[in-house]
C-alpha cells in the first residue's frame, strides 16, 4: 500500500537517510533518564548529546521512536489525534545543520515526498522568531497570512522541567480550506491537525528555570506517524488508520458489534481499547510490569481501563477458546501481528506479554465481580432500610465511594444500576469522599498523570486497589451481570 503506516515510516527514514542522516533504532519506552518517567519524544535518547555531555557519534540521525504520553490519556478517544502510545518520526542535527535546512527539508518532505498540497499547510513559529518566519516566507514561499506567531505553550518546546529546549515551528494540515483565511485559530481541531514540530534546540533550562545557551545549535523534530497516516489515508481520525484499526476490528468482533454503525459511546470505547492495547503491549515488552508504583502503575491503569471498557462492550473472556477467560491476550496478539516494523523484538516476547496480561486481567475481573456482588447487597440493604424507616431508599456516599475506589466502579454506573432498582445515591457524600481521597493521594496522582514532568517520587505508593480514569464514561453505559 503506497500510504500504509509502514510505508510512511519507511519513506520518512529514507528521505532523511538520503540527506546524510544515519537511521538509528527506536530507544526503549523506559528511558535511561531519571527525570522522565517514560519516553515521550524522539529526542530523549539524544539528550546527553544535546547537552554536550556525550560526544556525538554522527552529525545527523533519523529515527522512528515509540512514545508514551500519559498526560494525553483523557484525550484518547475524545480528540481524533491523541494517543497514549504513538510513533514519532524524527530528524536530528547535533550541532550540524540548523533552521534553514530543517525548515526546507520538512517542507520538501511534506509537499513532495508525501504529496500534501502546499495551500493546505499552515505554519506556526515562536512569537519572536523572526528568523524562522523569514525562512518560511522568503525562502519556502509560504504566504505570510498562513504563518502564525504563537506563544510559549505551543511554540517553545522542552522535554521536561529542566533540560534542552528551544523555540519551535510547527506544520499544520488544513482539512477545511473552504472556511477561509481570516480569523484562523490553529488550535481548532475541527479544522487543523498539527503533524510536524521542528525544535530549534539551543538552550538548556536549568533547575532555577533560567535558560543557558547550549554550546551547539541543534535540531530536534517530531512528526506523528498516526497523524500523517490519517491525513494520507483520508480517514476521519487516527484510529481508523491501518496502524490501529485492525485492533479495533478484533475488539469489535469479540464484542459482536460493528464499529461502522456503532453509537459514539461504543466507538469511543473501541478507540480507547485500540489505543491502550498498543501502549500496554509495548510497555510490557520494554519490561514494565503491572504494579502500584510509577511506570508499573501506568500499565496497570491502562490494563484496567481496557478490561472495564471491554466488559462494558460485552466482551466476555469465557467462550473465547484457548485464552481461558482473558480477552486482552487476544487483542495483544493482533497488536503483535502489527508490530513487525515498529519493534521486531515484540514478537519474541509475545509469550511473556500474554502471560502478564492474562494474570492481570483475571485478577482485576475478580475484584470487579466481587464489587458487583457487594453492590447487590448494598442495594438490598438500602431497600430494606427504606421499608423500615419509611424514607426514600438511598445508597450512602461512603458505599458508592467504596465501590469506586476499591472495586473499580465508576459512580455513573453505580448510579444507573441503583436507579434501575429505584434507589438514589448521596452524590454530595460521594463527592466529599472523593475530595478527601484526592487530598490524601495528591502525590500519587501526580505520579500517574506524569508524562513530561519530573518523576523523583517514583517510589510513591498508590493504594492497592485504587482505580482512576472513568471520569469520561458514557452516561448510557450499562453494566452487565
Ligand atoms: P498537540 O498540540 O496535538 O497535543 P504536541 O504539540 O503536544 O501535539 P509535540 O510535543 O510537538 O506534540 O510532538 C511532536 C509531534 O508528535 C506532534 O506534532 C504530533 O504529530 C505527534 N504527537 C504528539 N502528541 C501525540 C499524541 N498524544 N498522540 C499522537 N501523536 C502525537
Ligand atoms: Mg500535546
Ligand atoms: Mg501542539
Ligand atoms: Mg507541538
Amino acid at each position: 500500500l503506497p500510504n500504509s503506516g509502514d510505508s510512511i515510516r519507511q519513506r520518512f527514514l529514507e528521505f532523511y537517510a538520503a540527506r546524510g542522516h544515519k537511521i538509528l533504532p527506536s530507544a526503549s519506552l523506559v528511558p535511561d533518564d531519571p527525570t522522565v518517567l517514560l519516553t515521550i519524544a524522539g529526542m530523549l535518547q539524544f539528550k546527553p548529546i544535546f547537552l554536550g555531555k556525550v560526544p556525538r557519534e554522527v552529525p545527523r540521525a533519523t529515527t522512528s521512536q515509540r512514545c508514551i504520553r500519559t498526560n494525553d490519556i483523557e484525550n484518547v478517544g475524545q480528540t481524533s489525534r491523541h494517543h497514549t502510545f504513538f510513533e514519532m518520526l524524527g530528524n536530528f542535527s547535533f550541532g550540524d545543520y540548523f533552521k534553514k535546512e530543517a525548515i526546507k527539508w520538512a517542507w520538501e518532505l511534506s509537499t513532495i515526498e508525501f504529496g500534501l498540497p502546499a495551500d493546505r499547510l499552515w505554519i506556526s513559529v515562536y512569537e519572536d522568531d523572526d528568523e524562522a518566519f523569514a525562512i518560511w516566507q522568503d525562502e519556502v514561499g509560504v504566504p505570510a497570512k498562513r504563518i502564525k506567531r504563537l506563544g510559549e505553550d505551543d511554540n517553545f518546546w522542552s522535554s521536561g522541567v529542566t533540560g534542552p529546549c528551544g523555540p519551535c515551528s510547527e506544520i499544520y494540515y488544513d482539512f477545511h480550506p473552504e472556511r477561509g483565511e481570516s480569523n484562523v485559530d490553529l488550535g481548532d481541531d475541527t479544522r487543523f491537525i498539527e503533524f510536524y514540530n521542528l525544535v530549534f534546540m539551543q538552550y538548556n533550562k536549568k533547575d532555577d528555570g533560567s535558560l543557558e545557551s547550549l554550546k551547539q545549535r541543534n535540531i530536534d523534530t517530531g512528526l506523528g506517524l498516526e497523524r500523517v497516516a490519517r491525513i494520507l489515508q483520508k480517514v476521519p481520525n487516527n484510529y481508523e488508520t491501518d496502524l490501529i484499526f485492525p485492533i479495533i476490528e478484533k475488539a469489535s468482533e469479540l464484542a459482536n458489534v460493528s464499529y461502522a454503525v456503532a453509537d459514539d459511546c461504543t466507538q469511543r470505547y473501541l478507540k480507547t481499547i485500540g489505543d491502550h492495547m498498543r501502549a500496554i503491549v509495548y510497555l510490557i515488552s520494554d519490561g514494565v510490569i503491572p504494579s502500584n508504583i510509577g511506570r508499573g502503575y501506568v500499565v496497570r491503569r491502562l490494563i484496567r481501563r481496557a478490561v472495564r471498557m471491554g466488559r462494558l462492550l460485552g466482551i466476555k473472556g469465557d467462550g473465547l477458546g484457548d485464552i481461558e477467560g482473558a480477552f486482552l491476550p487476544v487483542l495483544a496478539e493482533r497488536v503483535i501481528q502489527l508490530s513487525t516494523h515498529i519493534d521486531s523484538d515484540v514478537k519474541n516476547r509475545a509469550a511473556r506479554i500474554f502471560e502478564e496480561l492474562k494474570r492481570e486481567e483475571l485478577r482485576f475481573v475478580q475484584t470487579l465481580e466481587r464489587g458487583e456482588k457487594l453492590l447487590e447487597q448494598m442495594l438490598a440493604e438500602a431497600l430494606l432500610d427504606s421499608e423500615k424507616s419509611g424514607t426514600a431508599p438511598c445508597l450512602s456516599g461512603k458505599d458508592a465511594f467504596l465501590l469506586y475506589d476499591t472495586y473499580g466502579f465508576p459512580v455513573e454506573i453505580t448510579k444507573e444500576v441503583a436507579d434501575g432498582r429505584g434507589v438514589g445515591i448521596d452524590m454530595n457524600g460521594f463527592d466529599a469522599e472523593m475530595e478527601n481521597q484526592k487530598r490524601q493521594s495528591q502525590a500519587a496522582h501526580n505520579v500517574i498523570k506524569l508524562g513530561v514532568e519530573n518523576s523523583a517520587d517514583l517510589t510513591e505508593k498508590v493504594p492497592d486497589t485504587e482505580f482512576v480514569g472513568y471520569d469520561t464514561l458514557c452516561a448510557n453505559a450499562v453494566i452487565e451481570g
